[in-house]
């Protein structure tokens, strides 16, 4: 869906389809220079990172593999806790691998911090994190993020894979939503 079949659900447009891919293309060329020789894993994060996860490492210029875990964060509603539960692991052995971590947002990277200390227990060769997005305002606990597609403000953002209540993550571009809709 695009942007103006939201109606008045879509508060900003933030980011354009044309804005998404031209930064994803820009991460992809720096990843490439730092791995094109290192047999990368990306470990993609269900479900937000879908979108961002195909269309990253399309542009990237040669081969990757590429696995995906899906997490749990209790919390309340909107809130994560940084306790996590696996919903579904790795298929991958990643013992001596160099593993990229590809994530749609983070937020006060509470899951994210987690899901990297579980993999580093794993005997990789190394973990980085590559995010579209990142909420600088919001982090709770220092997290180095090596790759950092679009820093934005503190505010609840849907489309690209991020949802509200499993709603608008087909939407094309990013935008924030507005009021009426979660309150
Ligand atoms: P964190 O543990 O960093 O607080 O939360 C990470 C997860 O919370 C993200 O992977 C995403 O699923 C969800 N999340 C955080 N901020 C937003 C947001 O602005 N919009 C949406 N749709 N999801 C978010
Ligand atoms: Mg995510
Ligand atoms: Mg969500």
């Amino acid at each position: 869906m695009d942007a103006e079949h939201m109606g008045a659900d879509l508060e900003n447009v933030l980011f354009t389809e044309e804005q998404i891919q031209q930064r994803l293309a820009e991460l992809a060329a720096e990843v490439w220079e730092d791995y094109h020789d290192k047999n990368v894993l990306l470990v993609g994060v269900l479900r937000g990172a879908v979108m961002v996860m195909a269309d990253f490492s399309r542009a990237l210029p040669g081969s990757a593999e590429m696995d995906w875990m899906a997490v749990s964060s209790y919390g309340s509603g909107t809130k994560s806790s940084g306790v996590v539960r696996i919903l579904k692991d790795l298929d991958t052995d990643i013992s001596g691998r160099h593993v990229l971590i590809v994530e749609d947002i983070i937020d006060s990277g509470l899951t994210l911090s987690w899901i990297r200390t579980n993999l580093e227990s794993r005997g990789p060769a190394s973990v980085e994190i590559c995010t579209l997005l990142r909420k600088p305002e919001a982090a709770k606990v220092a997290i180095d993020v090596k790759y950092v597609g679009f820093e934005i403000p503190n505010a609840f953002v849907v489309g690209y894979g991020l949802d509200y209540a499993e709603k608008y993550r087909n939407l094309r571009q990013i935008g924030t939503l507005a009021k009426h809709v979660y309150s």
